[in-house]
């Protein structure tokens, strides 16, 4: 059943890049096994899926210890400070920064690791009160604060819409993040400024978020099957 949901999201996802004039190989499939059993995770990987989001650290800690070390893993969750640590040294990147305080700590964490670590600025751009990322009109001054931590890599921005019942009511969201992201990069401060990644879209809607330039899409459900409570 994975198998073959994995088979049939990967060909959307061709589809639709095709269909708006974009490189398939551009955008890359981030299957969220959050809350799913390490054994799921296998069956995906047995299909060709390598790249997995997680979102609880606990959780995710003892899948990733007993899984294969070829799989990469992205951090979708809410990150506290005190967690920077186990997050620096399970991930390859981190989805959900959102203020100085954790970079700071992931940096600092990550450099005690010797290794780089890819990150995204979570951005809010549906102004949620109860929702994690910053808003778009302070991303310019947090990148510019996490310039000089240099053990971290910006590869770009990552948001999570407001929930909608129809995948088009995504859409506005994912223009602004686009927008903001080639205001950001035309000032160089992303890693690399040619190839920004945007992490958006998921099971309901990550036909829009292709359409509107996603590289990121993380899909649950759609792989895995309902969650787990
Ligand atoms: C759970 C989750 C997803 C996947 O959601 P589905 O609707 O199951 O595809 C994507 N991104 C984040 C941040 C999540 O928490």
């Amino acid at each position: 059943m994975i198998c073959a949901n994995l088979e049939y999201i990967r060909s959307i996802i061709e589809k639709t890049a095709q269909k708006c004039g974009r490189d398939p190989q551009e955008i890359k499939l981030v299957a969220v096994s959050k809350r799913m059993p390490a054994a799921m995770i296998t069956e995906a990987q047995q299909c060709g899926q390598i790249l997995f989001g997680e979102n609880y650290l606990q959780d995710a800690e003892a899948k990733i210890q007993q899984l294969p070390s070829s799989l990469r893993w992205h951090f979708i969750g809410h990150l506290q400070s005190n967690k920077a640590k186990m997050a620096a040294e399970l991930f390859q990147m981190i989805e959900t920064v959102d203020r100085l305080k954790i970079a700071r700590a992931l940096d600092r964490h990550a450099e005690a690791f010797m290794k780089k670590l890819d990150i995204l600025i979570q951005i809010n751009v549906g102004r949620e009160p109860q929702k994690s990322g910053i808003l778009p009109e302070d991303a310019l001054e947090l990148l510019q604060a996490l310039q000089p931590l240099t053990n971290l890599r910006i590869r770009g921005l990552m948001t999570m819409p407001p929930y909608g019942r129809e995948p088009e009511e995504s859409r506005p969201f994912f223009q602004t993040l686009k927008k903001l992201s080639l205001e950001l990069a035309d000032k160089s401060l992303f890693y690399d400024n040619k190839t920004v990644e945007l992490s958006m879209g998921m099971s309901g809607d990550f036909t829009v978020a292709i359409e509107e330039g996603a590289t990121l899409v993380r899909v649950g459900t759609a792989i895995f099957g309902t969650r787990p409570q």
